[in-house]
């Protein structure tokens, strides 16, 4: 097997294999997710003996907290291993409602909430639930990898709005995407790849519009422990007027550092729930039993949130660490992001014929400087990179040497 790195697919597998019978159009139109690929592909290779810093896809290095390890073997020993209900187990969607309805001052109930595989099923299942062939549903760039290729799946038109200069999501912004068949507006704050957090003045606009058009909100709000300037705002807490057409993304993959267990969940209008229930049901079943109880667990011991809170001081430290760094080196222009966990420079002053965008820099800084970072291409944004500061100061401190090193050697 031969990997060549990012072609218009992103990453080029090129195996030794006879002609192979055709794909559905569909399925050849989807784009493989960078952020998966890039990172997969950098684990191989450390894997294989190579010296790479992995700045890779956004996963907290921390180890859950260890109540959650325990009840996670509880379950097993005590054969939580049977099929649950589809949406989840009663005790772990009530949980959710409750623990959301307290953040957000509203009130959830139990078949507000499904908890699906990851936050990211609870997306896909939340377009395929209110998107029908040929609406539109509007993204702010730079997005995240999934949202288009997802929305192409529910069969709708993915429509791309810029976010201002320095990345902030605005009201008039997206409102000059809306057309009559605009039927969702995405949003994700904290931002990946942007850092950036959506003002609650910004929010309530986008609101109003979402209100006097007849639109869905699917608000992805996995980033919501890691804000370290200004106040997260959920579309939840803005009141029952757009409750009603709302659904909020989030789940425990950040949360609680277990990004491959895969639990997430979405809550929403009771009808919505119920149609993504029912293709949950024919896709997935259910979560795994055994990792429904021991979220419900850390649920039931007011964990989470004191949790995440640890993690969120040691990656402000290290925000800022990587930060100066950046800032340090000539020709890459990098801004100081309020939340989530990534850097999103703009390295364009570093583009010449010989390197011709984010795919072939960062192909250049995987070979040649032993860096793993993730093409802003993918997110809609080619000037910039994505690196996480997820990982630990001295995998920090060697990639920035690294980039430094490189790109003095560059001429910016
Ligand atoms: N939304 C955003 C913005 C993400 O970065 C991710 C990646 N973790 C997800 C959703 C999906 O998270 P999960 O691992 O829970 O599927
Ligand atoms: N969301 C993380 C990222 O953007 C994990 C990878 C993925 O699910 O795309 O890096």
């Amino acid at each position: 097997m031969r990997f060549t790195l990012f072609s218009n697919n992103y990453l080029k597998y090129t195996p030794n294999l006879p002609k192979m019978a055709d794909i559905s159009v569909k399925a050849g139109q989807v784009k493989k997710s960078s952020t998966l690929a890039l990172t997969s592909l950098a684990k191989g290779m450390i894997k294989e003996g190579r010296d790479v810093v992995l700045f890779g896809a956004g996963e907290p290095d921390f180890e859950p907290p260890r109540e959650f390890d325990d009840s996670f073997y509880s379950a097993l020993k005590e054969g939580k291993t049977k099929y649950t209900p589809v949406a989840g187990i009663a005790e772990l969607r009530k949980a959710i409602a409750d623990y959301s309805s307290e953040k957000r001052g509203t009130n959830l109930f139990r078949e507000n909430v499904i908890v699906t595989p990851g936050a990211k099923y609870s997306l896909f299942l939340s377009m395929m639930a209110v998107l029908n062939r040929g609406d539109e549903i509007i993204i702010p760039r730079p997005y995240w990898v999934s949202y288009a290729e997802q929305a192409k799946l529910a069969d709708a038109a993915p429509v791309i709005a810029d976010s201002s200069e320095d990345f902030e999501i605005r009201a008039d912004l997206i409102e000059s995407k809306l057309t009559q068949r605009t039927r969702a507006i995405l949003i994700n704050s904290p931002n990946n790849p942007s850092g950036q957090v959506l003002k609650r003045n910004e929010a309530r606009k986008i609101a109003d519009m979402a209100i006097e058009n007849d639109i869905w909100i699917i608000s992805d709000e996995v980033y919501e422990p890691f804000v370290y300037e200004g106040k997260h705002s959920s579309f939840l807490s803005l009141g029952d007027d757009i409750k009603s057409r709302t659904i909020v993304i989030n789940g425990f993959s950040k949360s609680l550092a277990i990004t491959g267990l895969r639990i997430g969940y979405a809550i929403a209008p009771e009808n919505v729930i119920d149609a993504m229930s029912g293709m949950q049901g024919h896709t997935v079943s259910n979560v795994c039993s055994a990792l429904q109880y021991a979220a419900l667990d850390v649920l039931n011991k007011s964990l989470l949130d004191s949790f995440s809170a640890g993690m969120r001081r040691v990656f402000n430290k290290r925000r800022m660490m990587m930060y100066s760094s950046l800032k340090k080196i000539e020709g890459v222009n990098v801004y100081l992001p309020m939340g989530a966990f990534y850097m999103f420079p703009d390295v364009s002053s570093f583009y010449s014929e010989k390197i011709n965008g984010s795919f072939e820099l960062s192909e250049l800084l995987l070979n040649k400087a032993g860096v793993a970072v993730i093409p802003g291409a993918g997110f809609g944004a080619d000037n910039n990179i994505r690196l996480s500061y997820a990982c630990s100061d001295e995998t920090i401190e060697k990639g920035m040497e690294r980039l430094a090193e490189f790109f003095s050697g560059q001429g910016g």
